[in-house]
């Protein structure tokens, strides 16, 4: 007779119902600790733009295959999970940004997704509201949004997973400690706590990196595309210091989602009105009509970032019967899927193509031993 596997997943965000929902698929019995609600961490902030990026080969092959997974999982999403196309341009502010985007294009092609070179009057075309004189861009058809929280609590329940309201507190090579003194039993233990994880696990290389978001009234100016300037990588991984980048959302109720900025290591929610600012000046330069509009409601989230922008996905090098899924930034909405698809190849030696990337824990060995 062969045991069914335990397993205790830390975190019901976004990556830890991921993760809930492949094991489960493979016959593990899972339980889920989270310590507030299912999806209500960077879940709830963020802006659930599914999007395929480039920035490194390792980052391009998770984000590509989890769109391709997020297509398979559609049929089975409710409605209120709003997934729907959106399709992204990368928009080009001069020529030196559009000379970058013809190896961006073919990145994309190798990975197997769509991508169109706009010129200037075919961005304008597509995207009226746009202010005169950008040089073009890149549109990527294929790219998505939904609503994270509600994607999240679909496949923790489609896992069967049992969930427990709980803080836990500690881990140990047979299980999970809660803030209660319960202690859970468990063959495996996934950390998807998010920045949370660092609580459990201090030797991770994690910073928290605050991001704002603004929602507009319903007059928005007429958006068609996820909006994304191609200065972006630069100004959201350049260096330490505070950025913004212009990056604007179409909802289908007539509002516009308004992103983004980052901090790092600023633990409280409050809003940094100089920064919102500065974050605001730089979606009005790209499209001017923002300037008439109100906004609705602004709030902030905390990304998990490591140190070369990948999130960490395998076992932990010093406990038997840890595995880490964290470290997403900015896209652990989009790679949800690819980092369960990894993990359940790590614990039962699935095919996954993503093994051929190192997500590992130890690739930050120096911080790790000297933690
Ligand atoms: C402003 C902003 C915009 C973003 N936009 C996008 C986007 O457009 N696309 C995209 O792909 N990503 C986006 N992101 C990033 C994305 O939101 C995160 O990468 C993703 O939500 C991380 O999911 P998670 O499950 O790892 O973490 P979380 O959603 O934070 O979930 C972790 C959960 O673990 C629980 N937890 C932690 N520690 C414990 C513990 N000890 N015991 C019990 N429970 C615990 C927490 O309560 C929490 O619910 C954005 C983030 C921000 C802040």
């Amino acid at each position: 007779m062969t045991s069914v596997l335990r397993a205790v997943v830390v975190g019901g965000g976004m990556v830890g119902a991921a993760c809930a929902d492949v094991l489960a698929r493979h016959g593990a019995r899972v339980t889920v600790v989270e310590s507030g609600a299912v999806g209500g961490g960077a879940t709830a902030a963020g802006m659930g733009h599914l999007v395929v990026m480039d920035d490194s080969p390792a980052q391009l092959a998770l984000t590509a295959r989890s769109l391709e997974l997020w297509e398979d999982l559609a049929p089975s999403l409710p409605a209120s999970a709003e997934y729907r196309p959106s399709g992204t341009i990368w928009v080009a502010s001069d020529d030196e940004e559009l000379e970058a985007v013809a190896p961006k294009q073919a990145a994309y092609r190798e990975a197997g997704r769509e991508a169109d070179l706009l010129d200037a009057p075919a961005l304008a075309r597509l995207e009226p509201a746009l202010r005169d004189g950008l040089a073009g861009g890149l549109r990527v058809p294929g790219d998505r949004v939904v609503y994270a929280p509600v994607a999240a609590a679909f496949l923790l329940e489609r896992s069967g997973a049992a969930l427990i309201r709980g803080k836990a507190v500690a881990l140990d090579d047979s299980g999970v400690r809660l803030a209660g003194g319960q202690h859970l039993s468990a063959d495996l233990i996934v950390v998807a706590g998010g920045i949370g994880s660092l609580e459990l696990l201090p030797e991770l290389p994690l910073r928290q990196r605050k991001g704002h978001l603004l929602i507009t009234e319903r007059r928005a100016p007429s958006v068609h595309h996820q909006l994304v300037e191609l200065g972006y990588l630069k100004s959201a991984h350049a260096s330490d210091d505070d950025s913004v980048a212009f990056n604007v959302q179409p909802r289908p109720t007539g509002q516009l989602l308004i992103g983004s900025s980052r901090q790092f290591d600023q633990p409280d929610s409050g809003l940094d009105w100089a920064l919102l600012r500065r974050m605001l000046a730089r979606a009005r330069d790209f499209l001017p009509e923002l300037g008439d509009l109100a906004a609705l409601r602004i709030w902030t989230g905390q990304r998990c970032a490591t140190p070369d922008h990948l999130p960490i996905v395998g076992p932990h090098p010093q406990r038997t019967t840890v595995f880490v899924a964290t470290g997403h930034e900015g896209l652990g909405i989009t790679t949800a899927l690819g980092t369960a698809e990894l993990l359940a190849a790590q614990v039962f030696g699935t095919p996954s193509a993503l093994s051929a990337f190192d997500f590992g824990v130890e690739r930050f060995r120096p911080e790790v031993a000297h933690a």
